[in-house]
Protein backbone atom coordinates (compact mmCIF):
# COMPACT_ATOMS: atom_id res chain seq x y z
CA UNK A 1 0.00 0.00 0.00
CA UNK A 2 1.01 3.94 -0.05
CA UNK A 3 1.06 5.15 3.09
CA UNK A 4 1.43 8.87 4.37
CA UNK A 5 2.15 9.45 7.64
CA UNK A 6 1.92 12.78 9.21
CA UNK A 7 4.34 13.94 12.16
CA UNK A 8 7.35 11.19 11.88
CA UNK A 9 8.41 11.76 15.81
CA UNK A 10 8.59 8.61 18.07
CA UNK A 11 5.01 7.07 17.13
CA UNK A 12 4.99 8.72 13.31
CA UNK A 13 8.63 7.58 12.75
CA UNK A 14 8.42 4.04 14.14
CA UNK A 15 5.11 3.11 11.82
CA UNK A 16 6.70 4.26 8.64
CA UNK A 17 9.74 2.27 9.31
CA UNK A 18 7.43 -0.64 10.37
CA UNK A 19 5.36 -0.30 7.79
CA UNK A 20 7.90 0.05 5.03
CA UNK A 21 9.56 -2.93 6.46
CA UNK A 22 7.02 -4.92 5.71
CA UNK A 23 7.03 -3.61 1.78
CA UNK A 24 4.78 -0.94 1.89
CA UNK A 25 5.51 2.90 0.14
CA UNK A 26 5.96 5.37 3.29
CA UNK A 27 5.92 8.92 2.57
CA UNK A 28 6.83 11.10 6.00
CA UNK A 29 5.40 13.95 6.71
CA UNK A 30 6.92 16.62 9.64
CA UNK A 31 6.48 20.61 9.59
CA UNK A 32 10.12 20.11 11.14
CA UNK A 33 12.72 20.73 8.37
CA UNK A 34 15.62 19.39 9.91
CA UNK A 35 13.36 16.27 10.59
CA UNK A 36 12.49 15.92 7.17
CA UNK A 37 16.03 16.00 6.61
CA UNK A 38 17.42 13.42 8.19
CA UNK A 39 14.99 10.90 7.31
CA UNK A 40 15.77 11.74 3.59
CA UNK A 41 19.71 10.78 4.28
CA UNK A 42 18.38 7.64 6.14
CA UNK A 43 19.02 8.65 9.71
CA UNK A 44 16.72 8.36 12.88
CA UNK A 45 16.08 11.87 14.08
CA UNK A 46 15.50 10.42 17.40
CA UNK A 47 17.70 7.46 19.23
CA UNK A 48 15.53 4.34 19.24
CA UNK A 49 17.57 0.76 19.29
CA UNK A 50 17.26 -0.55 15.78
CA UNK A 51 15.49 2.85 14.00
CA UNK A 52 18.71 4.04 12.08
CA UNK A 53 18.95 0.44 10.66
CA UNK A 54 15.75 -0.01 9.98
CA UNK A 55 15.64 3.56 7.82
CA UNK A 56 18.88 2.30 6.13
CA UNK A 57 17.74 -1.19 4.80
CA UNK A 58 14.20 0.36 3.82
CA UNK A 59 15.94 3.55 2.09
CA UNK A 60 14.12 3.35 -1.01
CA UNK A 61 10.72 2.46 0.35
CA UNK A 62 10.50 5.63 2.67
CA UNK A 63 10.59 9.51 1.45
CA UNK A 64 10.17 12.15 4.19
CA UNK A 65 8.74 15.70 2.46
CA UNK A 66 6.85 18.91 4.17
CA UNK A 67 4.95 18.83 1.18
CA UNK A 68 1.31 17.55 2.95
CA UNK A 69 0.27 17.68 -1.15
CA UNK A 70 2.86 15.40 -2.86
CA UNK A 71 2.26 12.85 0.13
CA UNK A 72 -1.49 12.66 0.10
CA UNK A 73 -1.93 12.85 -3.24
CA UNK A 74 0.69 9.60 -4.03
CA UNK A 75 -0.90 7.88 -0.79
CA UNK A 76 -4.11 5.88 -0.13
CA UNK A 77 -4.30 5.64 3.62
CA UNK A 78 -2.97 8.44 5.70
CA UNK A 79 -1.97 7.68 9.57
CA UNK A 80 -1.68 11.22 12.03
CA UNK A 81 0.91 10.77 14.52
CA UNK A 82 1.15 14.49 15.27
CA UNK A 83 1.57 15.10 19.05
CA UNK A 84 -1.19 15.80 21.76
CA UNK A 85 1.04 17.27 24.56
CA UNK A 86 -1.10 18.36 27.71
CA UNK A 87 -2.12 22.00 28.56
CA UNK A 88 -1.61 23.45 32.11
CA UNK A 89 -4.70 22.24 33.24
CA UNK A 90 -4.02 18.96 32.27
CA UNK A 91 -6.14 18.67 29.35
CA UNK A 92 -5.42 17.80 26.01
CA UNK A 93 -3.78 20.32 23.74
CA UNK A 94 -5.23 19.64 20.28
CA UNK A 95 -4.16 21.95 18.63
CA UNK A 96 -1.30 20.11 16.08
CA UNK A 97 -3.81 17.63 15.34
CA UNK A 98 -6.40 20.28 14.64
CA UNK A 99 -3.98 22.06 11.95
CA UNK A 100 -3.15 18.91 11.14
CA UNK A 101 -6.98 18.02 9.82
CA UNK A 102 -6.85 21.15 8.42
CA UNK A 103 -4.37 20.64 6.12
CA UNK A 104 -4.96 16.71 5.03
CA UNK A 105 -8.60 18.27 4.20
CA UNK A 106 -7.55 20.95 2.21
CA UNK A 107 -5.98 18.73 0.07
CA UNK A 108 -8.42 15.81 -0.23
CA UNK A 109 -10.83 18.76 -1.26
CA UNK A 110 -8.27 18.13 -4.20
CA UNK A 111 -8.42 14.61 -4.67
CA UNK A 112 -10.62 12.37 -7.19
CA UNK A 113 -10.04 9.42 -4.91
CA UNK A 114 -11.14 7.76 -1.85
CA UNK A 115 -8.61 8.29 0.67
CA UNK A 116 -8.40 6.88 4.13
CA UNK A 117 -7.66 9.22 7.49
CA UNK A 118 -6.68 7.04 10.75
CA UNK A 119 -5.99 8.69 14.05
CA UNK A 120 -3.02 6.76 15.76
CA UNK A 121 -2.40 10.15 18.22
CA UNK A 122 -3.61 9.16 21.88
CA UNK A 123 -6.83 11.29 21.92
CA UNK A 124 -9.59 11.18 24.55
CA UNK A 125 -12.73 9.49 23.49
CA UNK A 126 -15.25 11.47 20.88
CA UNK A 127 -11.98 13.41 19.63
CA UNK A 128 -12.11 11.68 16.01
CA UNK A 129 -15.85 11.82 15.96
CA UNK A 130 -16.26 15.07 17.62
CA UNK A 131 -13.82 17.29 16.20
CA UNK A 132 -11.59 15.48 13.57
CA UNK A 133 -14.59 14.50 11.29
CA UNK A 134 -16.33 17.71 11.52
CA UNK A 135 -12.59 19.68 10.39
CA UNK A 136 -12.20 17.33 7.45
CA UNK A 137 -16.33 17.72 6.70
CA UNK A 138 -16.11 21.44 6.54
CA UNK A 139 -12.27 22.18 4.54
CA UNK A 140 -12.60 19.24 2.35
CA UNK A 141 -16.18 19.63 1.32
CA UNK A 142 -16.63 16.24 0.86
CA UNK A 143 -18.24 13.46 3.10
CA UNK A 144 -16.79 11.39 5.82
CA UNK A 145 -18.17 7.89 5.21
CA UNK A 146 -18.35 7.95 1.85
CA UNK A 147 -15.64 10.29 -0.16
CA UNK A 148 -12.92 10.23 2.75
CA UNK A 149 -12.42 7.29 5.39
CA UNK A 150 -12.02 7.46 8.92
CA UNK A 151 -10.28 4.97 11.33
CA UNK A 152 -8.97 5.55 14.90
CA UNK A 153 -5.85 3.13 15.41
CA UNK A 154 -4.34 3.53 19.11
CA UNK A 155 -0.51 3.02 19.19
CA UNK A 156 0.13 0.76 22.20
CA UNK A 157 4.47 0.73 21.84
CA UNK A 158 6.96 1.41 24.22
CA UNK A 159 9.72 3.28 23.79
CA UNK A 160 13.11 1.71 24.31
CA UNK A 161 11.26 -1.53 22.47
CA UNK A 162 9.36 0.41 19.82
CA UNK A 163 9.83 -1.64 16.51
CA UNK A 164 9.81 -4.94 18.37
CA UNK A 165 6.37 -3.64 19.57
CA UNK A 166 4.69 -2.52 16.61
CA UNK A 167 5.51 -5.54 14.68
CA UNK A 168 4.63 -8.06 17.65
CA UNK A 169 1.86 -6.03 19.12
CA UNK A 170 0.18 -7.75 21.63
CA UNK A 171 -3.22 -6.55 20.31
CA UNK A 172 -4.59 -4.18 17.24
CA UNK A 173 -7.19 -2.13 18.05
CA UNK A 174 -9.03 -0.69 15.05
CA UNK A 175 -11.69 1.57 15.48
CA UNK A 176 -13.69 2.51 12.75
CA UNK A 177 -16.33 5.07 11.49
CA UNK A 178 -16.84 3.36 8.33
CA UNK A 179 -16.99 -0.12 6.40
CA UNK A 180 -14.58 0.98 4.03
CA UNK A 181 -12.18 1.96 6.36
CA UNK A 182 -12.37 -1.02 8.19
CA UNK A 183 -11.22 -3.16 5.24
CA UNK A 184 -8.70 -1.28 4.43
CA UNK A 185 -7.22 -1.52 7.79
CA UNK A 186 -7.62 -5.22 8.07
CA UNK A 187 -5.72 -5.47 4.56
CA UNK A 188 -3.18 -3.62 6.08
CA UNK A 189 -2.83 -5.57 9.41
CA UNK A 190 -3.80 -9.05 7.94
CA UNK A 191 0.14 -10.53 8.61
CA UNK A 192 0.31 -9.86 12.04
CA UNK A 193 0.52 -12.30 14.81
CA UNK A 194 -2.07 -10.79 17.23
CA UNK A 195 -5.82 -10.58 17.81
CA UNK A 196 -7.34 -7.71 16.21
CA UNK A 197 -10.28 -5.93 17.91
CA UNK A 198 -12.70 -4.02 15.75
CA UNK A 199 -14.66 -1.18 17.78
CA UNK A 200 -16.43 1.77 17.40
CA UNK A 201 -14.61 5.13 16.94
CA UNK A 202 -15.08 5.75 20.77
CA UNK A 203 -13.86 2.80 22.10
CA UNK A 204 -10.48 2.41 20.72
CA UNK A 205 -9.72 5.76 22.49
CA UNK A 206 -11.21 4.65 25.60
CA UNK A 207 -9.10 1.07 25.02
CA UNK A 208 -5.46 3.46 24.80
CA UNK A 209 -6.88 5.57 27.92
CA UNK A 210 -7.77 2.44 30.30
CA UNK A 211 -4.78 0.68 29.04
CA UNK A 212 -2.09 3.49 29.90
CA UNK A 213 -4.27 4.88 33.13
CA UNK A 214 -4.38 1.53 34.17
CA UNK A 215 -0.96 0.27 33.58
CA UNK A 216 0.71 3.49 35.92
CA UNK A 217 -1.95 2.66 38.97
CA UNK A 218 -0.18 -0.58 38.56
CA UNK A 219 3.22 1.33 39.59
CA UNK A 220 1.80 3.45 41.78
CA UNK A 221 0.18 0.83 43.53
CA UNK A 222 3.75 -1.32 43.86
CA UNK A 223 5.49 1.80 44.86
CA UNK A 224 2.93 2.00 47.67
CA UNK A 225 3.57 -1.51 48.90
CA UNK A 226 7.09 -0.62 48.35
CA UNK A 227 6.86 2.44 50.44
CA UNK A 228 5.57 0.32 53.46
CA UNK A 229 7.90 -3.00 52.78
CA UNK A 230 10.75 -1.02 53.19
CA UNK A 231 9.84 0.38 56.74
CA UNK A 232 9.12 -3.64 57.36
CA UNK A 233 11.95 -4.92 55.97
CA UNK A 234 10.58 -6.54 53.45
CA UNK A 235 11.61 -7.05 49.82
CA UNK A 236 9.31 -5.42 47.26
CA UNK A 237 10.86 -7.63 44.70
CA UNK A 238 10.19 -10.83 46.38
CA UNK A 239 6.67 -9.51 46.73
CA UNK A 240 5.99 -8.59 43.25
CA UNK A 241 7.05 -11.64 42.38
CA UNK A 242 4.71 -13.57 44.57
CA UNK A 243 2.15 -11.37 43.03
CA UNK A 244 2.88 -11.40 39.93
CA UNK A 245 2.68 -15.36 39.70
CA UNK A 246 -0.82 -15.08 40.08
CA UNK A 247 -2.35 -15.10 36.24
CA UNK A 248 -4.89 -12.91 37.55
CA UNK A 249 -1.94 -10.25 38.36
CA UNK A 250 0.92 -11.10 36.30
CA UNK A 251 4.47 -9.37 36.76
CA UNK A 252 4.84 -6.62 34.54
CA UNK A 253 4.71 -3.33 36.02
CA UNK A 254 5.52 -3.91 39.31
CA UNK A 255 8.55 -3.16 39.20
CA UNK A 256 8.72 -0.61 42.07
CA UNK A 257 10.84 2.61 42.55
CA UNK A 258 10.45 6.32 41.34
CA UNK A 259 7.66 6.15 39.21
CA UNK A 260 6.32 7.06 35.99
CA UNK A 261 7.61 9.17 33.68
CA UNK A 262 7.80 9.60 29.77
CA UNK A 263 6.19 10.54 27.14
CA UNK A 264 2.58 8.96 27.78
CA UNK A 265 1.44 7.90 31.12
CA UNK A 266 1.79 11.67 32.50
CA UNK A 267 0.19 13.55 30.29
CA UNK A 268 -2.38 10.30 29.43
CA UNK A 269 -3.60 10.07 33.47
CA UNK A 270 -3.49 13.77 33.46
CA UNK A 271 -5.83 14.03 30.43
CA UNK A 272 -8.45 11.62 31.74
CA UNK A 273 -8.56 12.98 35.08
CA UNK A 274 -9.28 16.37 33.45
CA UNK A 275 -12.06 14.82 31.01
CA UNK A 276 -13.46 12.07 33.78
CA UNK A 277 -13.91 15.18 36.15
CA UNK A 278 -15.46 17.22 33.45
CA UNK A 279 -17.87 13.94 32.80
CA UNK A 280 -19.04 14.63 36.40
CA UNK A 281 -17.02 11.33 37.30
CA UNK A 282 -14.16 12.17 39.41
CA UNK A 283 -11.56 9.04 38.77
CA UNK A 284 -10.36 8.83 42.50
CA UNK A 285 -8.43 5.33 41.67
CA UNK A 286 -6.48 7.30 38.67
CA UNK A 287 -5.82 10.42 40.84
CA UNK A 288 -4.44 8.40 44.19
CA UNK A 289 -2.44 7.12 41.58
CA UNK A 290 -1.22 10.32 39.75
CA UNK A 291 -0.46 11.78 43.40
CA UNK A 292 1.50 8.71 44.51
CA UNK A 293 4.06 9.14 41.60
CA UNK A 294 4.26 12.49 42.66
CA UNK A 295 5.48 12.08 45.57
CA UNK A 296 7.66 9.27 44.62
CA UNK A 297 10.99 10.68 43.10
CA UNK A 298 11.44 12.99 46.16
CA UNK A 299 11.39 10.00 48.98
CA UNK A 300 15.01 9.74 46.84
CA UNK A 301 16.27 12.76 48.15
CA UNK A 302 14.51 12.04 51.54
CA UNK A 303 16.89 8.99 51.78
CA UNK A 304 19.64 10.40 50.88
CA UNK A 305 18.79 13.09 53.76
CA UNK A 306 19.04 10.69 56.30
CA UNK A 307 23.10 9.62 55.30
CA UNK A 308 24.15 13.61 54.29
CA UNK A 309 21.27 15.58 56.16
CA UNK A 310 22.71 19.25 54.88
CA UNK A 311 23.17 19.06 50.68
CA UNK A 312 24.39 22.62 50.49
CA UNK A 313 27.63 22.88 48.71
CA UNK A 314 27.51 18.67 48.37
CA UNK A 315 27.96 17.05 45.10
CA UNK A 316 25.43 14.33 43.51
CA UNK A 317 25.73 12.38 40.98
CA UNK A 318 22.53 11.71 39.10
CA UNK A 319 22.75 7.98 37.00
CA UNK A 320 20.21 8.33 34.32
CA UNK A 321 18.44 11.32 32.97
CA UNK A 322 15.83 9.70 29.97
CA UNK A 323 12.37 8.68 31.32
CA UNK A 324 13.69 5.34 30.98
CA UNK A 325 16.40 3.13 29.29
CA UNK A 326 17.21 2.56 25.81
CA UNK A 327 15.45 6.21 25.08
CA UNK A 328 16.58 9.83 24.85
CA UNK A 329 13.38 10.75 25.77
CA UNK A 330 13.60 13.36 29.17
CA UNK A 331 9.84 14.09 28.90
CA UNK A 332 8.75 13.58 32.18
CA UNK A 333 11.71 11.66 33.56
CA UNK A 334 11.89 11.90 37.58
CA UNK A 335 15.35 12.82 37.33
CA UNK A 336 13.61 16.42 36.89
CA UNK A 337 11.66 16.15 39.92
CA UNK A 338 14.85 14.57 41.78
CA UNK A 339 17.52 17.48 39.87
CA UNK A 340 15.02 20.83 40.97
CA UNK A 341 14.87 19.35 44.24
CA UNK A 342 18.78 18.77 44.82
CA UNK A 343 19.32 22.26 43.07
CA UNK A 344 17.07 23.95 45.67
CA UNK A 345 19.03 22.50 48.20
CA UNK A 346 22.12 23.91 47.21
CA UNK A 347 23.63 20.93 45.84
CA UNK A 348 25.47 20.95 42.69
CA UNK A 349 24.78 18.08 40.28
CA UNK A 350 27.30 15.79 38.21
CA UNK A 351 24.99 13.75 35.67
CA UNK A 352 25.17 11.20 33.40
CA UNK A 353 23.21 9.16 30.62
CA UNK A 354 24.94 7.42 28.00
CA UNK A 355 21.91 8.75 25.40
CA UNK A 356 19.79 12.08 26.75
CA UNK A 357 22.46 14.70 28.07
CA UNK A 358 21.42 16.90 24.74
CA UNK A 359 17.26 16.66 25.59
CA UNK A 360 18.38 17.14 29.47
CA UNK A 361 20.55 20.37 28.85
CA UNK A 362 17.67 22.24 27.25
CA UNK A 363 15.55 21.60 30.74
CA UNK A 364 18.69 22.52 32.98
CA UNK A 365 21.85 23.67 30.86
CA UNK A 366 23.81 24.93 33.73
CA UNK A 367 24.67 21.66 35.89
CA UNK A 368 27.80 19.41 35.12
CA UNK A 369 27.56 16.84 32.65
CA UNK A 370 30.17 13.71 32.88
CA UNK A 371 31.42 11.87 30.14
CA UNK A 372 31.04 8.44 31.78
CA UNK A 373 29.19 7.21 33.99
CA UNK A 374 32.67 6.66 36.37
CA UNK A 375 32.82 9.84 36.68
CA UNK A 376 29.77 10.52 38.12
CA UNK A 377 30.76 8.07 40.74
CA UNK A 378 33.41 10.55 42.41
CA UNK A 379 30.37 12.73 43.73
CA UNK A 380 29.65 12.58 47.52
CA UNK A 381 26.39 10.43 46.50
CA UNK A 382 25.12 8.86 43.75
CA UNK A 383 21.38 8.41 42.71
CA UNK A 384 20.87 6.31 40.71
CA UNK A 385 17.54 7.25 38.19
CA UNK A 386 17.20 5.21 35.25
CA UNK A 387 17.92 1.71 34.74
CA UNK A 388 20.59 1.86 31.76
CA UNK A 389 22.28 -1.45 31.71
CA UNK A 390 25.77 -0.04 31.62
CA UNK A 391 25.01 0.72 35.53
CA UNK A 392 24.87 -2.25 36.33
CA UNK A 393 28.76 -3.08 35.51
CA UNK A 394 29.98 0.26 37.79
CA UNK A 395 32.03 -0.48 40.64
CA UNK A 396 30.01 1.22 43.36
CA UNK A 397 32.05 -0.31 45.92
CA UNK A 398 33.22 2.66 48.95
CA UNK A 399 30.16 5.30 47.66
CA UNK A 400 26.92 6.17 48.99
CA UNK A 401 24.14 4.80 46.70
CA UNK A 402 21.02 5.74 46.41
CA UNK A 403 18.94 3.66 44.10
CA UNK A 404 15.47 4.79 42.46
CA UNK A 405 15.35 1.15 39.56
CA UNK A 406 17.16 -1.81 41.85
CA UNK A 407 20.43 -1.89 40.09
CA UNK A 408 21.93 -5.67 41.90
CA UNK A 409 25.40 -4.13 41.28
CA UNK A 410 24.86 -0.93 43.31
CA UNK A 411 24.29 -2.98 46.72
CA UNK A 412 28.57 -3.44 46.81
CA UNK A 413 28.36 0.46 48.04
CA UNK A 414 29.32 1.55 51.11
CA UNK A 415 26.09 2.42 52.06
CA UNK A 416 23.38 1.63 49.86
CA UNK A 417 19.44 2.39 50.22
CA UNK A 418 16.68 1.43 48.02
CA UNK A 419 14.13 3.90 47.35
CA UNK A 420 10.94 1.67 48.39
CA UNK A 421 12.86 -1.86 48.80
P1 LIG B 1 6.52 13.55 19.03
O1 LIG B 1 6.39 14.86 19.67
O2 LIG B 1 7.77 12.74 19.18
O3 LIG B 1 6.26 13.68 17.46
C1 LIG B 1 5.25 14.48 16.91
C2 LIG B 1 5.73 14.97 15.54
O4 LIG B 1 4.66 15.66 14.89
C3 LIG B 1 6.90 15.96 15.61
O5 LIG B 1 7.95 15.49 14.79
C4 LIG B 1 6.31 17.28 15.10
O6 LIG B 1 7.25 18.07 14.42
C5 LIG B 1 5.23 16.75 14.17
N1 LIG B 1 4.15 17.71 13.86
C6 LIG B 1 3.51 18.57 14.68
N2 LIG B 1 2.57 19.24 14.00
C7 LIG B 1 2.59 18.80 12.74
C8 LIG B 1 1.84 19.08 11.56
N3 LIG B 1 0.86 19.98 11.54
N4 LIG B 1 2.14 18.41 10.43
C9 LIG B 1 3.14 17.49 10.40
N5 LIG B 1 3.87 17.17 11.48
C10 LIG B 1 3.61 17.81 12.63
O7 LIG B 1 5.25 12.69 19.54
P2 LIG B 1 5.15 11.11 19.77
O8 LIG B 1 5.82 10.73 21.04
O9 LIG B 1 5.50 10.40 18.50
O10 LIG B 1 3.58 10.98 20.03
C11 LIG B 1 2.63 11.18 18.98
C12 LIG B 1 1.28 10.72 19.49
O11 LIG B 1 1.30 9.31 19.77
C13 LIG B 1 0.83 11.39 20.79
O12 LIG B 1 -0.56 11.56 20.77
C14 LIG B 1 1.22 10.37 21.85
O13 LIG B 1 0.44 10.47 23.01
C15 LIG B 1 0.95 9.06 21.13
N6 LIG B 1 1.74 7.92 21.61
C16 LIG B 1 3.05 8.07 21.92
C17 LIG B 1 3.78 6.97 22.34
C18 LIG B 1 5.24 7.12 22.72
O14 LIG B 1 5.77 6.18 23.34
N7 LIG B 1 5.92 8.20 22.39
C19 LIG B 1 3.18 5.71 22.42
C20 LIG B 1 1.85 5.59 22.06
C21 LIG B 1 1.13 6.70 21.64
Amino acid sequence: MNISIIGTGYVGLVTGACFAKLGHHITCVDIDPEKVQKITNGISPIYEEGLDTLLALSKDKITATMDYHSALMNTDITFLCVGTPSMKDGSLDLSYLKEATKQIATILKQKKTWHCVVIKSTVLPGTTKDIVLPLLEQHAGKKVGTDIGLAMNPEFLKEGVAIQDFLQPDRIVIGYYDDRSKTALRELYKDFPCPILETSLSAAEMIKYASNTFLATKISFINEIGNLCKKLNIDTYTVAEGMGLDKRIGRAFLDSGIGWGGSCFPKDVDAFIAWANKNKEPPRIIESANLVNTCQPLRLVTILQKHIPHLKGKTIGILGLAFKPDTDDTRESRAIPIVRELLKKGARIKAYDPQAMGNFKTLFPTIDYCDSAAEVLTADAILITTKWKEFTTLDYSGKIVIDGRRIAQAKNAKIYEGVCW
